[in-house]
């Protein structure tokens, strides 16, 4: 079947929205990207990404921030984006401890205008991206969608639990379709230089010590790029429904159905001890790694795990690439890219 939708991505230059936009493009859909290529890290790997992209005749790119007040509204009147995939955000827990007031533009205000444009333009499904942090201080394993996701460690945590709020009340006031992710860790090629699979293996390389918090014991659901994408995909076509309320329904429970709106975790329901993944990069770069060992630090949880159950029966598909595979396709990219 041709695809002759039309997707607006938001974050389209960064890492998950390159893979995000690559595959829509790939599936014939015509893509709008926005992305304000934020110095967050490295705007040039942000560059290499979206030259990428312009190299498709149905990309196009609008170089801005998303909270700049009527641009998403004016986007939403000329092109009524039909599926719209938000990733731009100030991402990372730990930058968010010493930065938290550059969290509110982007991921407060930015969501409130894109939330705002689909509301007098309203896409079919809009899909908006949350993270595992939201389910901040829980420690029962796996994280199930259904669990109380209370008491935030950081404040992008914080920021990110509430536009899922904010996402919840235009799905039930305006019959909004939305689907959040809980994306857990998600490593991959071209992946952020802030992140540990990025850090250590520039660190490795350059012969210098890795600096690794919880002495290593630390666990992450880490999640293949492509995998997650998969996920993404299906999940596109899987819009939620409103229905009536039964009696028996929790008004807590996030699966509650008064809204056509869903959280879907979307991870590997496999955690690997960060002491493995340095393992892994050893193996692909051949090269032993000097640990400097840490406490854990403020923000940070000592594990992640998907319960995966609701991606598997609402898309049949779960991701599955093994830490050695992905963290090896990682360094070639790494080794590639850098030339080294
Ligand atoms: P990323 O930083 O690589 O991508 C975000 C992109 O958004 C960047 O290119 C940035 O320039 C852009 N951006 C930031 N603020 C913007 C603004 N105000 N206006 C327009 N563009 C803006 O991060 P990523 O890893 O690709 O993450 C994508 C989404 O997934 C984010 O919402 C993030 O919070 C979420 N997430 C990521 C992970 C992960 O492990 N990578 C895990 C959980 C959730």
């Amino acid at each position: 079947m041709t695809e002759t939708r039309t997707a607006l991505v938001t974050g389209a230059a960064g890492f998950i929205g390159y893979f995000t936009c690559l595959r829509l493009l790939k599936d014939g859909f015509r893509v709008i990207g926005i992305d304000s290529l934020s110095d967050y890290y490295d705007p040039e790997l942000k560059r290499r990404r979206q030259q990428g992209l312009l190299q498709h005749q149905s990309f196009s790119v609008v170089n801005e921030p998303i909270e700049t007040p009527g641009l998403l509204a004016d986007l939403f009147a000329r092109h009524a984006p039909d599926i719209v995939v938000h990733l731009a955000a100030q991402a990372g827990v730990r930058y968010s401890i010493d930065n938290p007031r550059s969290y509110l533009e982007s991921n407060l205000v930015g969501t409130f205008e894109l939330l705002e444009a689909a509301r007098w333009n309203p896409p079919q499904h809009m899909l908006l991206a949350s993270t595992s942090s939201a389910y901040g201080a829980n420690t029962e394993m796996p994280y199930r969608e259904t669990m109380k996701a209370d008491h935030q460690m950081s404040f992008y945590a914080a920021t990110k639990k509430a536009t899922e709020a904010m996402a919840h009340s235009y799905a039930h006031l305006y019959d909004l379709p939305v689907t959040m992710f809980r994306f857990f860790t998600v490593y991959g090629p071209w992946g952020r230089p802030d992140m540990a699979l990025f850090k250590f293996t520039k660190a490795m390389l350059n012969g210098e010590a890795i600096d690794v918090y919880n002495n290593g014991e630390m666990m992450r659901d880490f999640t293949y790029v492509e995998d997650l994408v998969e996920a993404v995909r299906r999940l596109i076509d899987a819009p939620p429904i409103r229905v009536d309320r039964p009696q028996d329904v929790d008004a807590n429970d996030s699966l509650s159905p008064v809204a056509p709106w869903r959280i879907v975790n979307i991870g590997n329901s496999q955690p690997v001890q960060l002491g493995d993944m340095i393992g892994a990069i050893e193996e692909a770069l051949g090269i032993k790694a000097e640990r400097n060992l840490m406490p854990m630090q403020p923000g940070d949880v000592p594990a992640t795990w998907a319960d995966a159950e609701l991606l598997q029966s609402l898309t049949g598909y779960v991701p599955q690439t093994d830490i050695r595979e992905g963290v090896s396709r990682f360094v070639t990219w790494y080794r590639d890219y850098y030339r080294t």
